[in-house]
């Protein structure tokens, strides 16, 4: 693999292409943008680019990209000398991957697991391992994923680094949270952007990976472009959940509104330990949260194809008989209001109330919603 194989990321390539052609490779960058849309995997490349002992030109990706015409070639790794084979497995000595993991292989023994990326694991496997000349001759590289989870104390201590690196060292920041950041770790580094994916590509990479098509296409607009999240849910089995959910909003009346809201709850509990088996960095309370999001966002992508049905885009529709019977219920001011109280249930998960109240006032909007009784949630 290359930087040339890192699909639909042209404008932050071309950020970096033109960055080397004026010989003025930042030290210190930010990569930021959406989830699981390639930054790791373009960081990775780059520092392999960096390393690489024969870096070649490849051909402007220009099929993918009609903003940037300027650019014929962009300087890639070979992928073939013994850096680029030795970055590939993750056995290059000068290229570093610091994460919340990291912190199992610090000197500082810890019993519990990471939520931060505290200062003794910044030290440790960024600022100290920065003095010091590349192994191979060429360049260190550093990665720091999910970098916003640095605290305040690790960033105040990264920052003299991030200034005045060593010759030959970069580090490159990579985060979905680029506002998480002090300002004066901002300020020292140069950001570059990633967009989200087109829909057809992320779709067609989960068809790739055993996706059935409808499921893909529909996966890759719930997470409206951002592969690794859309690859996370068409590789679970909450298909399935998705559609009873869909279900039951459809039959939503008074007598079931109770019910409901507690086969979210319940199903959001079973659903949020899946989770915390395959990420066992997070904690419960963080899971649980993430599956009772889950059903908001079924809630208002279900809303959204509705307000589509209204204004005649048939086409891509899941389930589209049960948002067709959603369409008659939900005029599209409903819908549009549905969408609003959906939006405000998030705002409730985010500041820890109560699971129970939110789902049954949320399911009491929707019934509201319906009904023409439009309430601004406060
Ligand atoms: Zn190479």
């Amino acid at each position: 693999m290359s930087l040339t194989d890192c699909l639909y990321q042209t404008n932050a390539l071309a950020r970096l292409e033109r960055a080397a052609r004026a010989g003025r490779i930042p030290h210190s960058m930010i990569f930021h943008g959406p989830q699981g849309v390639g930054k790791s995997t373009v960081a990775r490349q780059w520092a392999k680019l960096m390393c690489c002992a024969q870096p070649i030109t490849r051909d402007w990706p220009k099929d993918q990209d009609p903003h940037n015409s300027d650019l014929a070639e962009i300087h890639d790794c070979c992928d073939q000398c013994s850096d680029c084979h030795l970055a590939d497995t993750g056995a290059h000595p000068d290229i570093h991957i610091v994460n919340r993991e990291s912190a199992q292989y610090a000197k500082q023994q810890r019993k519990t697991q990471l939520i931060n990326l505290p200062i003794d694991v910044i030290r440790e496997f960024v600022i100290e391992p920065s003095t010091l000349r590349p192994t191979r001759g060429r360049a260190r590289v550093f990665i720091v994923e999910e970098a916003e989870t640095m605290n305040r104390a690790s960033q105040n201590a990264l920052l003299k680094t991030l200034e005045e690196p060593p010759p030959n060292t970069f580090i490159i920041l990579i985060t979905d949270k680029v506002d998480m950041f002090l300002p004066t770790i901002r300020s020292r580094c140069q950001l570059v952007r990633f967009n989200t994916l087109p829909y057809d590509f992320v779709a067609q990479k989960l068809q790739q990976h055993n996706c059935p098509a409808d499921q893909a296409q529909y996966w890759a607009r719930f997470c409206q472009g951002q592969l690794g999240p859309a690859l996370a849910l068409a590789q679970s089995d909450i298909y399935a959940v998705k559609c009873q959910f869909v279900e039951k909003l459809t039959q939503l009346d008074l007598p079931t509104l109770l019910l409901t809201a507690q086969w979210i709850i319940d199903t959001a509990k079973k659903h949020g330990e899946a989770l915390l088996k395959t990420n066992p960095l997070a904690t419960t309370g963080q899971t649980t949260r993430i599956a009772q999001a889950f059903f908001l966002q079924v809630a208002a992508e279900t809303f959204r194809a509705v307000l589509r049905l209204h204004t005649g885009q048939a086409d891509l529709l899941d389930q589209p008989q049960l948002i067709q019977c959603l369409t008659q219920k939900f005029s599209p001011k409903a819908a549009a209001a549905a969408i609003d109280a959906t939006a405000h249930a998030q705002r409730l998960i985010d500041a820890n109330v109560n699971a129970t109240l939110i789902f049954e006032s949320l399911m009491l909007d929707y019934l509201d919603a319906a009904a023409g009784i439009y309430a601004t949630a406060g």
